[in-house]
């Protein structure tokens, strides 16, 4: 069996060619080779249709099983019960926090599991220098409570403003970065392409998600040919349809995999770059002893960004190794002449990290340093753990700093009370 979700609409129209083979008694190619190509035409036209309104049928209407695509025939119906499957990812855990992060565990088929985590805009937004703390109404503004499905209107009018939904794209990571809680458990096996895209399918199936970012377990760009094709298909206009700018691959620094991806498609790029010198950053990310910050940062000045678009740098903030003021200095003159923003992740704590979180005021001396220089730094503050969205790094990169009670009915689940196995899970989940 064929698995959907792991063909572009290319290739399923490839697939679907020879079912498009106009049947005639009289074979015009044998005699007429213009008829012949006329023929050939139209039947890849008549192929290119039918897998577009397949795309249609499970990414935009959520369409799972065949007998319900009404307008497609009923032979070709069942040519494809026979032949292609689509893929579904069974919720092991389902998790809402105070916050309105909502946290889902997916087993695979071999019983491995995996994570994506979805985040209401109202956590993204802000904090950058100069603009004040969201107030209560901001927040209940942008964190509306939604039940089940919405409709593409609804996402078009902005109805629900940014709903991010983070994804993994390997079980573990073999990176091995210091600090993080996936690199010290070591890489178990690449996500192929279609558990890569029905992650974003299954988030999109209950939340009217707008934005992607390969933020979850994995490093991304070590398993480029699955990642790049999911990121095809996610941007397939007559599929999910998410735009290029609405799709963030976050990657720790594999520099000809950069400029791979850079050729294969058109998405928005965020380097974990942790640190300002090469020692430094040696000693915490394995990585950086085969391309250098020097290596890295070429590679994003080569990046086909296009126009008004920007690099974010990610900085997880470790206490005394690279908060100080020498760094932010470092940072400033880096970046310089980089089309980039900032994304300061204040350390998130877990069992057995080496690593301690800096104080508040710490963090807001350092992105203040960097917005008195004009460079755009967004800081994400998390205070403690008094919520469930149990995942380190995604808790610690969006903050839950303002989960209110009121917030606890977004996406109308409740809020569960945390237990110690919540906690267990959080410590083994994610770093
Ligand atoms: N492998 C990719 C994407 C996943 S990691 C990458 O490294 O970019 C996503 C982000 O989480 C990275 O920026 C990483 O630096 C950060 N991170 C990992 N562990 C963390 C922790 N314990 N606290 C804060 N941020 C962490
Ligand atoms: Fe892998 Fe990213 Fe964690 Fe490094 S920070 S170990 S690259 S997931």
């Amino acid at each position: 069996m064929i698995v959907f979700q792991s063909l572009t609409k290319a290739e399923l129209a490839e697939l679907l060619l020879p079912l498009s083979r106009i049947r005639s008694s009289r074979h015009p190619e044998a005699d007429d080779p213009e008829a012949a190509a006329k023929l050939e035409k139209k039947e890849r036209k008549q192929a290119a249709y039918r897998a577009q309104q397949i795309f249609h049928w499970v990414y935009q209407r959520f369409v799972t099983d065949w007998d319900q695509m009404t307008d497609l025939s009923k032979d070709l119906r069942n040519w494809l019960k026979e032949n292609v499957t689509i893929f579904r990812l069974t919720e092991k855990v389902s998790q809402q926090a105070l916050d309105g992060t909502h946290k889902f565990l997916w087993t695979l088929h071999d019983q491995k599991t995996i994570e994506s985590v979805i985040i209401p805009a109202a956590l993204q937004e802000k904090d950058e220098v100069g603009s004040d703390a969201p107030t209560e109404s901001e927040l209940m503004g942008q964190g509306k409570r939604f039940s089940g499905r919405e409709t593409k209107t609804a996402i078009d009018s902005q109805k629900w403003g940014r709903l991010t939904v983070c994804i993994s794209s390997q079980v573990g990571c073999a990176m091995a970065c210091k600090f993080c809680l996936t690199g010290v458990q070591g890489l178990d096996r690449h996500l192929q392409t279609h558990e890569i895209v029905t992650q974003v399918l299954e988030t999109r199936m209950r939340a009217p998600i707008t934005n992607i970012v390969f933020m979850g377990m994995g490093e991304p760009l070590h398993n480029l040919d699955n990642v790049a094709k999911a990121c095809q298909i996610i941007l397939d206009q007559d599929g999910m349809g998410f735009s290029k700018r609405k799709v963030t691959v976050s990657t720790s620094g594999l520099v000809p995999a950069i400029d791979e991806l850079g050729k294969r498609v058109d998405v928005s790029l965020a380097i974990s770059l942790n640190s300002t010198t090469d020692e430094q950053r040696s000693a915490i990310m394995p990585v950086n002893k085969k391309w250098n910050i020097k290596a890295l940062l070429d590679a994003c000045r080569r990046y086909p960004l296009g126009p008004h678009r920007r690099i974010t740098f990610e900085y997880v903030m470790l206490k005394d190794f690279n908060d100080s003021m020498e760094d932010a200095a470092r940072l400033v003159a880096l970046t310089k002449g980089i089309p980039s923003k900032i994304n300061l992740i204040p350390f998130n704590e877990h069992s057995g990290a080496e690593f301690k979180r800096p104080s508040d005021e710490v963090v807001k001396k350092f992105q203040r340093y960097l917005g008195d220089r004009n460079i755009t730094a967004t800081v994400r503050i998390s205070r403690g753990r008094d919520i469930l969205a149990a995942c380190g790094q995604l808790r610690s990169i969006f903050g839950t700093a303002r989960g209110t009670e009121k917030h606890k009915d977004w996406a109308g689940l409740k809020v569960q009370a945390v237990t110690e196995s919540a906690q267990a899970t959080e410590d083994q989940s994610l770093g």
